[in-house]
């Protein structure tokens, strides 16, 4: 009988141990993509981006003699009527480790087994199972050094086969189509746009590893916190989606460091990052809904929707480094860590607003939305989050400025407003806004809406008083 596969954040041929498991059966295979409420819930930008990277797989599939079947709809009502309808007698999958997508998981698994279907959930979407991860004294890393120490000479195997071949099923179930779902729906900047930013699919994602690695890993550790160079690898976009697989970064950043590059060893350990926030996120969920530590709780934040926010969402703060940041991702579906670190740390320290109206606005915006990075990256910059920066260390947008954009090479980039010959990019983001926002290309560059030092002031304060 056929073996279902079901797809989800693993758009990959390469290195993908369910599909592998499935072919090495030899029996008829069938690749499914469902769109439940966790796809119809996410934000605009990745909610388009997935559709891309969909519609992108869904072609590999064809181009490799197989298909991808598209069904909308419950999760395990969809598995249950493909069942039904192909005789399928096995469903796998590739795990997943978020909250949301870990409890509908175990249901859906628990339910088809009690069918009798046999159901296989394999590895794929992080280098180390979270349960195999543990202190000394038993128990997960709440702190990243240690735990980057206790991993990084872990061997790990892979499975780099592209499979021979996926087997048919004798006749194809009927598959809805992907323009029916309108994923750049709720793009209000139109999905256009942001798709001239989009490297997307799998044979895009692996000629980025290499480019990374013939061309910029020799100044990774430099370039990495330079917004104004394209000095890393860009490659969270792609892991989001599985079109490529950390396993294979992790091998190519191993190769490059026993070849002696330089930034090697700080590339694997980025990519620990993104385990420690799946990790973190596996043993305490709360890391996505609400103050990781809760002595957190008792503090003042502005959970309203403020006039400073509304600035700060589109980029127009009058602090230029927030702003340049701010239009990057407004306009390319991505911001420079370095941006990540310093708008989050405006938001709730300067405007003492919720880090959660950051985390969910992030969310609306990045093409490489991840659920536990962007959680552990918000709370890390609020305080509240584990191995967090201390709270009294407020970063000053403005010195920042100076030392990681001497030349305003970024911020000319993004803010369009008081020059005589603005960037392109300055001014694509004007183009890219909704009328709603009465902005225009002609309006000055906004003023301070908070001093920069008095905000840094008002902040500690608060933190005193907490
Ligand atoms: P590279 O420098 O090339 O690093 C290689 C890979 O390592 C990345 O692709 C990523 O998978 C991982 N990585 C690097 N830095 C981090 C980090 N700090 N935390 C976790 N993983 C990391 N990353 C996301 O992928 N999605 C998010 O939604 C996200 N939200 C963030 C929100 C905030 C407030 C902050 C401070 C950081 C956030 N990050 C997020 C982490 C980081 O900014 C991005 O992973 C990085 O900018 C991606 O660029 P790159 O692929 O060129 O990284």
């Amino acid at each position: 009988s056929p073996i279902i596969v079901w797809f989800r954040r693993d758009l990959r041929l390469r290195d993908h141990e369910a599909l592998a498991a499935a072919c090495a059966t030899g029996r008829p295979v069938i690749p499914v993509f469902i769109s439940d409420t966790l796809v119809d819930s996410l934000g605009a930008a990745p909610k388009m981006r997935l559709g891309l990277a969909v519609d992108h797989f869904a072609k590999l599939l064809r181009s490799n003699s197989s298909n991808l079947v598209l069904r909308k709809g419950d999760a395990l009502t969809v598995l249950r009527e493909l069942v039904a309808e192909t005789g399928a007698g096995a469903v796998y999958w590739s795990r997943l480790y978020d909250p949301q997508h870990k409890s509908r998981d175990t249901a859906v698994k628990a339910a088809l087994k009690q069918d009798g279907i046999d159901v296989h959930s394999f590895t794929g979407h992080l280098l180390f199972e979270p349960w195999t991860v543990e202190t000394k004294i038993g128990g997960f890393y709440k702190v990243f050094t240690p735990m980057w120490k206790s991993v990084r000479d872990r061997s790990l195997a892979m499975s780099l086969r592209t499979p021979d071949g996926i087997a048919s099923p004798d006749q194809w179930p009927i598959s809805e189509s992907l323009e029916d779902w309108h994923m750049s729906a709720a793009m209000k900047r139109g999905a256009d746009g942001l798709a001239t930013y989009c490297v997307v699919g799998e044979n895009a994602a692996a000629d980025r590893l290499q480019q990374f690695l013939s061309e910029k890993i020799g100044r990774y550790v430099e370039n990495r916190n330079i917004p104004g160079v394209a000095g890393t690898s860009g490659l969270s976009e792609n892991l989001t989606y599985g079109e490529i697989s950390p396993r294979q970064c992790w091998h190519a950043g191993w190769k490059a460091l026993h070849d002696g590059h330089a930034g090697a060893e700080t590339f694997l350990r980025e990519l620990v990052w993104r385990e420690f926030a799946y990790h973190l996120a596996h043993h305490t969920p709360r890391l996505l809904t609400g103050n990781w530590k809760p002595e957190w709780d008792a503090f003042p934040w502005n959970t309203n929707e403020t006039e400073h926010v509304t600035a700060w969402k589109q980029g127009r703060t009058g602090v230029p480094f927030v702003d340049a940041a701010m239009r990057e991702m407004y306009v390319t579906g991505v911001m420079h860590n370095r941006g990540r670190m310093i708008v989050a740390s405006y938001l709730t320290k300067h405007l003492l607003s919720h880090w959660k109206i950051g985390l969910d606005w992030f969310a609306d915006c990045l093409i490489d939305w991840d659920p536990c990075s962007n959680a552990m990256g918000w709370q890390w910059a609020a305080g509240s989050g584990p191995d967090a920066a201390p709270y009294f260390r407020v970063f000053n947008p403005i010195s920042q400025l100076d030392k990681f954009d001497p030349q305003r090479t970024y911020a000319d980039r993004w803010i369009a407003e008081g020059k005589a010959n603005p960037s392109d990019t300055a001014q694509s983001y004007f183009d890219m806004v909704p009328k709603s926002w009465g902005i225009s290309k002609q309006d000055a560059y906004p003023a301070t809406i908070v001093d920069v030092k008095l905000g840094r002031e008002r902040a500690l304060d608060a933190y005193k008083t907490r």
